[in-house]
């Protein structure tokens, strides 16, 4: 009989529109060892909860959305964080690609190593993901160990390998006002980004207060109390900053 892995699931969102290209069936993994001060999902943090999945329940609950995906959409796994379960990603990547379904990864890359056994398990997953959509939350090592309590060095180096192996990847950015939006810091995540060879999309994600409540419901301390969404002219120019116009989305489309 084949064996198979299971994963533990947070929720699911059946017509996802920003979760990648086209409409989405979005499927958000459990489990997070980021503590992002602007996290708007803290109820994904705990390892070890989730609802129990397999690769071919995922995919036939899917592909009853099927019809509404048109020649962009497909499936898109997020989180938490979805490559601590990385043998059920490979799994469910691995059926998708099967099935003729464009496959994406929404991650923050903290788990990623050139060490094994990740390492080989990560080229795996690859094989079978058509698109990134990657969370460069900080460019300044100590400004990220700040607002997520770790170091970026082994995601930067993950953006670097996905430019190495020509992955396209969409960037993302969540911009924090007394955080991440200071014109130095955007200058130098735009120096980085154009370093790399993948880019399809970069994307400003202005910090919103949506998730507060579930900070207060577990009973969390907000840690960015008093600190309001960034304004119009900000988010603007982030834009101008990360030159987001430059990059088409033309790999994806
Ligand atoms: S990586 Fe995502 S899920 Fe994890 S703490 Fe940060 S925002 Fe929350």
């Amino acid at each position: 009989m084949e064996e198979k892995t299971i994963g533990y699931v947070h929720s699911i969102e059946t017509f996802g529109s920003v979760d990648g290209p086209g409409v989405r069936f979005v499927v958000f993994m459990q489990g997070c060892r980021m503590r992002c001060e602007f996290c708007h999902n803290p109820d994904t943090w705990n390892i070890g909860g989730g609802k129990e999945y397999t690769a071919d329940q995922i995919l036939d609950q899917a592909e009853r959305f099927r019809s509404y995906w048109g020649a962009q959409g497909g499936l898109t796994v997020s989180g938490g964080e979805p490559l601590l379960q990385i043998d059920f990603l490979i799994e469910l990547f691995q059926k998708a690609k099967a099935r003729g379904i464009h496959t994406t990864l929404d991650t923050c890359g903290k788990p990623f190593t050139r060490e094994e056994p990740f390492f080989s398990r990560f080229q795996e997953l690859m094989k079978y993901t058509d698109l990134l959509l990657f969370d460069i939350k900080h460019i300044d090592n100590e400004a990220h160990k700040k607002l997520t309590r770790w170091g970026n060095e082994n995601i930067l180096e993950m953006a670097q390998y996905l430019s190495e192996i020509k992955k396209p990847v969409w960037i993302r950015h969540v911009l924090v006002p007394e955080r991440s939006d200071y014109d130095e810091y955007l200058i130098r995540l735009d120096s980085f980004i154009k370093t790399l060879d993948n880019v399809d999309k970069v994307e400003i994600l202005p910090y919103h207060t949506m998730g507060k409540y579930k900070w207060e419901t577990l009973g969390l301390a907000y840690p960015l109390e008093g600190i309001n969404p960034p304004t119009k002219e900000r988010v603007e120019n982030a834009k101008q900053l990360l030159h987001t116009e430059d990059y088409k989305g033309y790999l994806t489309r």
